[in-house]
């Protein structure tokens, strides 16, 4: 065993696919420190500058005084507290649920969705590009999994409307459609109306997972079933640790999918509870970015901007009008190459490569937040205009005019 993984981290190594860590020494901001050194940071999913909120801190300060550290249990045996249970109903109640449930991450609770709910009569159909967590959940359901083009609503249906097997012709007893709100390597948005249709069309439930677009989207933050203007989907699921400035996700539905989840998601049952101090400060992240527009206002600016001055530059931008804008450069070393010299200048922007995103795509992921000025983004176009240029020159076969 040891003698193949020594292999694969050294091919890894080889074709630019290493992946490594940065260790940070200050709260989540705009600006980062990184081994004594201070960088602008353009990789954070904190979109709406929450994570470091004084009022966020102290709402987990006063929580922990109460609560101390640790839930000390799971959900189902001690550790459900006070906190948790607010914090369920006050999730239901902004998406417009009837209940919510709170996981301790988003990958647990798509998991947790997709192995308990389905069995083998059943199928999920999932767009190609949906987050790693679905997948996995689906290759860990016992329904069948087909994946679709990435946003086809028509490859959808042909998935939905093939029969389990083509001998007996029998049909599956549910379908569930299950998409990304707001995709994260991709930073584009599903086309949830045709979706919606298309399910409706089909007798099936759909399942949005809603990481970047919650709190980010929509009316006060509602998300992305909101921003397309549907009253609701079957399972709604998102995340606390990104928009909301907090950890953990939850999944908001119907009273009889959140019980069946209590029941049966054995990620939500076999694990120790969220501390409730983190459960209180995701409360008080809650209350923020309903009250505070102008943080979406000021995140839509600065997104205006940097695609604005990114275009000007020739910059190879990809199909985004959210905080998510890739620079889609293709080649791993190039992508590899430019974020190193952006880190040089003291930009960071981190490279997003296979298997995370298809062959051939590699891309800078910038995210931009509420809180980064129009200096900071003007000097990260220009730094990235040079440095794909110079870098470029470097790499045979990869040049970009710009
Ligand atoms: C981040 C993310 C998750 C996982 O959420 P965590 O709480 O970080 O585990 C799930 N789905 C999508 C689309 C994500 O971007």
């Amino acid at each position: 065993m040891w003698h193949k993984l020594q292999q694969r981290v050294e091919q890894r190594q080889a074709q630019s696919l290493l992946r490594q860590r940065l260790t940070v020494a200050s709260a989540q901001s705009c600006e980062l420190k990184v081994e004594g050194q201070g960088y602008l940071n353009f990789s954070s999913n904190d979109y709406l500058g929450l994570a470091n909120h004084p009022k966020m801190i102290e709402a987990m300060q006063h929580a922990a005084k109460d609560y101390g550290v640790g839930a000390g249990a799971s959900h189902l045996i001690v550790g459900h507290s006070h906190h948790h249970h607010a914090l369920e109903q006050e999730l239901a109640d902004f998406v417009g649920a009837e209940r919510a449930l709170l996981f301790s991450t988003g990958y647990m609770a798509n998991f947790g969705v997709l192995t308990s709910l389905l069995d083998k009569q059943d199928l999920i159909v999932q767009d190609k590009l949906n987050h790693a967590s679905l997948i996995d959940g689906g290759l860990a359901s016992e329904a069948k999994m087909r994946r679709y083009a990435h946003n086809d609503t028509e490859a959808l249906q042909r998935q939905l409307q093939s029969p389990l097997s083509t001998d007996t012709n029998s049909t599956f007893e549910t379908k569930l459609v299950v998409t990304d709100g707001v995709f994260s390597m991709d930073g584009d948005i599903a086309p949830l109306q045709s979706i919606h249709q298309v399910c409706q069309q089909t007798s099936a439930q759909l399942m949005v997972d809603d990481a970047h677009g919650f709190g980010v989207l929509g009316q006060q933050g509602k998300g992305t079933v909101s921003h397309c203007g549907l009253p609701s989907c079957d399972i709604y699921m998102a995340t606390l640790g990104k928009a909301l400035g907090g950890f953990g996700a939850f999944v908001a539905g119907s009273s009889l999918l959140i019980e069946s989840l209590i029941q049966f998601a054995r990620s939500y049952i076999y694990t120790t509870a969220m501390p409730p101090a983190i459960a209180a400060a995701n409360r008080m992240g809650l209350k923020l970015l309903q009250q505070e527009d102008w943080r979406r206002e000021q995140l839509n600016k600065n997104i205006a901007l940097f695609k604005q001055l990114a275009k000007q530059a020739n910059l190879p931008l990809m199909q985004s009008d959210t905080a998510i804008q890739p620079i889609l450069l293709k080649s791993n070393e190039l992508v590899a190459k430019v974020s190193a010299e952006l880190k040089q200048q003291g930009i960071l922007a981190l490279a997003i490569r296979p298997p995370t995103v298809p062959v051939n795509s590699a891309r800078l992921r910038i995210t931009l937040t509420a809180q980064h000025s129009e200096e900071q983004i003007v000097r990260l176009v220009e730094v990235l205009q040079k440095s794909v240029q110079v870098v470029s020159k470097q790499v045979a076969n990869q040049t970009y005019e710009l």
